[in-house]
């Protein structure tokens, strides 16, 4: 490790785990990732991954805080330690008060706690990852990337739902859309890939992985996304129904008397993909299945990609020109058959595919499935959600030491 190496953590904690990844500042791969696993419960254990491969070990204790000091002692082992710069947590729910990252402060944590209420299992599980992170590492700058804050450039014309505004005013009952990061990381990467202008251009991004959205992004900025105040709204997923009439919610409550967190373990768990397919939420396995001809298998693919050209045609009038439809994440990435039958749904829009492009997409690449010289262009575009909230956190950790040297 050079000693110039600024070293980023990446902290993504969920109510039982811990998720990260150790960034050199020059590079989108990370030196490390991993999970901690079974926080709350028996048996819990970390995992390392880099690139001679993955180590799992059990963790003498069962809490974020004993998971963080495995990783901190795994940075002391290789002998990274002193490079550690700064510390990027990803945090889900926002509000309206993070419209971009910004470095904790005690009055940011008290913000996130305050939108708990619109996130009840994520922003709890983020404060608390925050708080231990803080405790174990007090010298070094720790920074929020927020999933909600690319979409508060969203007009109210997009973002309001039509009902009293009471609930709007007073309990923040609106639109917020998710996958905020990946979004705007990959709009980022597409503007560069097809040599866009920064400021003129019309994107719509499918962010398709075991959580689904689509985002209209243009010059730039948010202008209307699939998810709404929660990330249950929108496009079919792998257990989340996405779009539903909220009257058909009220009728299932009234005839199997069922409660509201029932329903949201219906809607949220037990819905998508694994609902129709009654088979699975995963879409390789899907795939599989559909192609030994399980009829549930063909039928799930087929709701999850007519709902998707759906949502893309919807979000491509509010830009003022759509110049490319890209796909990203697991299904968006790997998933030639979605992507085929999603594009055999949107020829009104123009969209020509180039069959071959699509079935040679390599793994991991970024390219252009559309045929040669047609526009819109449509494109696969790999995330990396960790690398973006990295950069974030470098830039902001920089500024903050730029000030201080100023100060002085
Ligand atoms: P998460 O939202 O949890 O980060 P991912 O972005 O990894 O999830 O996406 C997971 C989804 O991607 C799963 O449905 C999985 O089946 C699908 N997927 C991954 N690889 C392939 C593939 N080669 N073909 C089809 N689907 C794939």
């Amino acid at each position: 490790m050079p000693s110039d190496s600024r070293l980023i953590l990446v902290l993504n904690s969920g109510s039982s785990s811990l998720k990260f990844a150790v960034h050199d500042t020059g590079t989108p791969i990370p030196l490390l990732s991993g999970l901690a696993e079974r926080l709350t419960g028996e048996g819990p254990t970390i995992t390392f991954k880099d690139d001679s491969g993955k180590q799992a070990h059990p963790l003498p204790e069962a809490s974020h805080a004993a998971a963080l000091d495995a990783v901190l002692a795994e940075l002391t082992r290789r002998g990274w330690i002193d490079s550690l710069t700064a510390v990027g947590h990803r945090v889900v729910h926002g509000g309206e008060r993070f419209t971009h990252s910004v470095l904790i402060t005690p009055s940011v944590i008290t913000d996130i706690e305050a939108v708990s209420p619109l996130a009840p299992l994520h922003n709890p599980a983020a404060v608390l990852g925050m708080r231990v992170a803080l405790q174990r590492l007090p010298s070094i700058p720790h920074v929020v990337v927020v999933d909600t804050a690319f979409h508060q450039t969203m007009k109210p014309e997009a973002f309001l739902y039509a009902i009293p505004m009471e609930f709007y005013r007073k309990h923040g009952v609106r639109r917020y859309g998710f996958h905020g990061t990946s979004h705007r990381y990959v709009a980022g990467e597409t503007v560069k890939l097809l040599h866009l202008d920064p400021n003129d251009h019309g994107l719509v991004v499918c962010h398709l992985g075991n959580g689904a959205s689509a985002t209209a992004v243009q010059d730039g900025c948010c202008v209307d996304t699939s998810m709404g105040m929660t990330p249950l709204e929108g496009l079919v997923m792998g257990t989340r129904s996405g779009d539903i009439d909220a009257a058909a919610v009220l009728h299932i409550m009234r005839i199997t008397g069922r409660g509201p967190d029932e329903m949201n373990t219906l809607l949220n768990k037990e819905s998508g993909l694994l609902a129709v397919s009654e088979l699975s939420n995963d879409c390789r396995e899907l795939e599989a299945a559909a192609e030994d001809g399980h009829a549930g298998a063909q039928l799930a693919l087929e709701v999850f990609a007519h709902r998707l050209a759906r949502h893309i045609g919807g979000l491509a009038m509010a830009l003022r020109r759509l110049d490319a439809v890209v796909f990203t994440g697991g299904i968006g990435e790997n998933s030639a058959r979605v992507r085929a039958m999603t594009l055999a749904r949107l020829r009104p829009l123009g969209l020509q595919m180039d069959a071959a492009a699509n079935a040679c997409m390599t793994r991991g690449a970024a390219g252009i499935i559309s045929v040669q010289g047609t526009t819109p262009i449509v494109a696969v575009v790999p995330t990396n959600e960790e690398w973006m909230i990295a950069c974030d956190t470098d830039q902001l950790a920089r500024q903050a030491a730029g000030a201080l040297v100023e100060a002085d």
